[in-house]
């Protein structure tokens, strides 16, 4: 039994179809995605407009719902485009657009469609809050630079949905204001395509006006900052009155969704259910670790980010990494009956391994080991003994432990 009355929302990433149904099954109560044109991971595997209604169909069969995040900046020549989006966006009954560029704004207006104002939208306060209200939005994505004391007093002035983010990927450039890819490569990071100069190693030297001695500052990302994770005080952001926990990560791996998912939903039951406890919380934080992460920090809830909240590299310190092992096939003679097709490499015994499908999503499970054998050999079909629904086209992976990490962006 529930012991607290209002469970926010878990929004988890949706890149493509595996991250879709991978999100599905780790517990999430919404999923958001872009369009192939309009969205802030121009990179990620994003969906084509015919997608929409399978995608969203996909989701409220699970009892999910859909988001559309259409939250770039938009010029004149796409505007056919755009009002060809959204009404695909409504007839597919999604349920919110993510948006932040007027003329999306003035589209969902006109046409009908629910919409939220973006965290690109900068917005952190409740006089920007009542404005949106007044546009019409049904949420608005708050800005990350926002504390948990401004959340806290937000609400109290504002009955409109919010939502915040609660892991993942922090700009070092307030959210929406960075144009430092657009500068340096004429990759706007407002047209969803940042190629992320900030995540570099760069030499900083000061030099000495009378001497000319160089003083060497900084050699390594001084630009990169920790992931967000607001797991530890999770407790502390739903008693704020937020209503949508959202996870970043579009671009991430399918098993970085089938994780971070995961144990928020853990976490946000707990709350529920006042089992928030310190052992609890510390083997979410080990589970966390081992999906892609550049180090976590709780970026501007509990205070202005300092010098942990800075990552320790340019990228991942996740000590896990996967390598395609091979994928599921008909079994020969045996119609409708599926059998794992070894084809990269040999599998081996002490090996974790883990599925990506499209209809099934994550999971990790061990192969069908004979009690003397070590491997499985590159050519072979193996019968895999999960309890697992496999289709033909599942790949399957070696979930493997060492220094290279999660490197599956
Ligand atoms: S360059 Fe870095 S700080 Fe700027 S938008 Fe891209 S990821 Fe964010």
């Amino acid at each position: 039994m529930k012991s607290k009355s209002f469970s926010p929302e878990l929004m988890a990433p949706a890149g493509n179809l595996i991250h879709l149904q991978t999100a599905i099954h780790a517990g999430a109560d919404a999923i958001y995605f872009g369009s192939s044109q309009f969205n802030m991971r121009a990179r990620a595997r994003n969906f084509s407009p015919d997608d929409l209604v399978p995608m969203v169909n996909r989701c409220h069969e699970a009892g999910v719902k859909a988001y559309l995040t259409v939250n770039t900046i938009v010029y004149e020549n796409e505007l056919d485009d755009l009002r060809q989006l959204l009404i695909q966006a409504g007839e597919a009954k999604t349920d919110m657009v993510i948006a932040w560029d007027w003329g999306v704004i003035d589209l969902c207006q006109e046409l009908g469609v629910p919409f939220a104002i973006s965290t690109q939208g900068s917005v952190s306060n409740s006089a920007g809050i009542r404005l949106a209200e007044k546009l019409g939005a049904k949420r608005v994505v708050l800005a990350r630079e926002c504390s948990l004391e401004d959340l806290r007093q937000i609400r109290e002035k504002s009955s409109l949905e919010i939502e915040v983010f609660v892991h993942g990927a922090m700009c070092v450039a307030v959210s929406g204001r960075c144009f430092m890819s657009h500068e340096l490569f004429n990759h706007s990071a407002n047209r969803g395509d940042c190629i992320q100069p900030c995540r570099r190693t760069y030499e900083v030297t000061a030099t000495d006006t009378e001497t000319g001695d160089q003083l060497i500052i900084g050699e390594d990302s001084i630009m990169s900052p920790s992931d967000l994770c607001a797991l530890p005080f999770l407790d502390q952001l739903i008693a704020s009155g937020v209503h949508s926990l959202k996870i970043e990560g579009r671009k991430r791996s399918p098993e970085y969704v089938q994780v971070v998912t995961g144990v928020y939903r853990q976490a946000i039951d707990a709350v529920m259910e006042d089992r928030f406890t310190p052992d609890r919380i510390q083997n979410w934080m080990e589970q966390l670790g081992t999906v892609f992460n550049r180090g976590f920090s709780s970026g501007f809830y509990l205070d202005i980010p300092g010098e942990s909240a800075w990552s320790a590299g340019p990228s991942n310190q996740s000590a896990w990494h996967k390598e395609y092992i091979g994928k599921m096939v008909t079994t020969p003679g045996v119609p409708g009956s599926v059998s794992l097709k070894i084809e990269a490499r040999n599998a081996l015994r002490h090996e974790k391994v883990v599925l990506n499908s499209v209809h099934t999503g994550v999971a990790f499970f061990d192969l069908n080991w004979k009690e003397d054998q070590q491997e499985a050999i590159q050519g072979t079909l193996v019968t895999p003994d999960a309890g697992l629904n496999f289709h033909p086209g599942d790949q399957i992976y070696a979930w493997i432990m060492d220094s290279k990490g999660d490197k599956s962006e």
